[in-house]
């Protein structure tokens, strides 16, 4: 299916640059405070300092020191010398025909990521990359047929969300640049997923301080509740990261058999369904309010049979659990097919009768290549020629 795309513009003339000044932009606090004592900030005031700053970086959203007003203007500058507030910069933006909006992000080496916005009536959900490309392969998904280039740093995974945030106009007192299609919250951020490019559970520390960062309620204030770290199955890393982190998880199922989920998630191999569900019957606080979501993409003639969905609803007995069902989305030279329509619905049906809520997750921003498993593809084709260090 291809939709005319509203636009697909360069926001801002591309400028590689080395910044020589240290990110704000992924400091804890700690972190923080200590590089104020280096600057000369008296002990005393270290921590009023540190919240002030944190306070305009992280609720404020300023790019710039010479807005902190409150902070006296030597100090102001010698931050302004030792730090820097930029973003990744914006490559592309792309507005789906439906709202969705994708970013191509360039990171201060030159790598690239894609983020994507995907609004509704009340609410707005951010789907951000913790790697540049993903080192697995599953076999439906186009982002595995990129190899990883780098795990992204926590002010790298965090400055997705306050670029977001910019080009939202999701700040106190700002306004979106181009408003179209946005819900009617108060804020247009309320819900981030760890769904983009790679596997997070690979990159787990930058992952975690990323995500304390954006739920701090004295900052980004993304609740932990609303924000959903997706794995494949990296099952070591599952119990600790409910322990350290609390957010909500969310399981690439997509097979309710060993067999087939070898072939489809191949790190299945590695650890089999078993072992998966185990550590997510083991999830810290679960409960029906507080559920592990499975995610089970519709392919046609693979996996989207009757008897598929009655495996899966055995296989998940017991563990509070919700079934997303995704169709499959197409990339280039894919090896696979969306299912049927009624098909999707025929498993959808018998998945409800044994009582879990199905919901079919509507493909948004197709039209943009921003949907699930597509990125990769539109950077593609976007940005051919700057791919020098994503060989395709
Ligand atoms: N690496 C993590 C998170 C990113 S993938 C993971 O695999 O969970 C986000 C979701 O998109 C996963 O459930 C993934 O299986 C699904 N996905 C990948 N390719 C897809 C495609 N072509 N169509 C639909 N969903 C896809
Ligand atoms: Fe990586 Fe997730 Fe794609 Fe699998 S589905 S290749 S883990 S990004």
């Amino acid at each position: 299916m291809t939709l005319p795309t509203l636009s697909a513009e360069r926001v801002a003339p591309l400028q590689i640059e080395q910044p020589t000044r240290e990110p704000i932009l992924g400091l804890s606090r700690v972190a923080l405070g200590s590089r104020l004592i280096a600057l000369g900030v008296p002990e005393r005031q270290v921590r009023m300092r540190a919240n002030q700053l944190w306070s305009w970086v992280y609720v404020r959203g300023v790019t710039e020191t010479a807005a902190m007003t409150d902070i006296g203007k030597d100090l102001r500058a010698e931050i302004g010398e030792a730090f820097t507030l930029h973003r990744p910069q914006v490559v592309t933006e792309q507005v789906s025909v439906d709202g969705t909006r994708k970013w191509l992000l360039r990171l201060d080496d030159g790598k690239e990521i894609e983020t994507v916005y995907i609004p509704e009536e009340d609410r707005g959900t951010l789907c951000i990359s913790s790697q540049v490309g993903c080192t697995l392969t599953c076999s439906f998904c186009h982002t595995g047929t990129q190899r990883l280039v780098r795990n992204l740093t926590s002010g790298e995974i965090v400055g997705q969300i306050m670029l977001a945030r910019d080009r939202l106009g999701d700040w106190p007192g700002a306004s979106a640049p181009d408003p179209r299609g946005l819900p009617d919250s108060q804020r247009k951020i309320t819900n981030v997923v760890l769904m983009g490019m790679g596997e997070p559970l690979y990159n787990f520390d930058n992952v975690r301080d990323a995500c304390a960062l954006a739920a701090d309620g004295e900052g980004l204030a993304i609740g932990k509740r609303r924000i959903t770290l997706s794995t494949s199955g990296v099952v070591p890393e599952i119990p600790r990261w409910g322990e350290e982190t609390g957010t909500m998880l969310a399981i690439s199922l997509h097979a309710a058999r060993d067999e087939l989920r070898d072939k489809l998630v191949p790190i299945n191999k590695k650890w089999p369904l078993k072992d998966l569900l185990a550590a997510c019957r083991a999830y810290p606080g679960l409960s029906n309010a507080k559920r592990i979501t499975f995610e089970y993409v519709m392919l046609r003639g693979v996996n989207d049979q009757v008897a598929d969905a009655k495996e899966l609803v055995r296989l998940l007995a017991k563990i509070p659990a919700k079934i997303n069902l995704i169709p499959f989305n197409p990339w280039p030279g894919a090896p696979y097919e969306c299912s049927e329509w009624e098909q999707i619905e025929k498993f959808a049906e018998a998945v409800n009768r044994a009582g879990y809520a199905s919901p079919v997750r509507s493909p948004r921003g197709r039209d943009i290549m921003a949907a699930c498993g597509q990125l990769k593809s539109a950077s593609v084709k976007l940005h051919a020629s700057a791919h020098l260090s994503q060989p395709v």
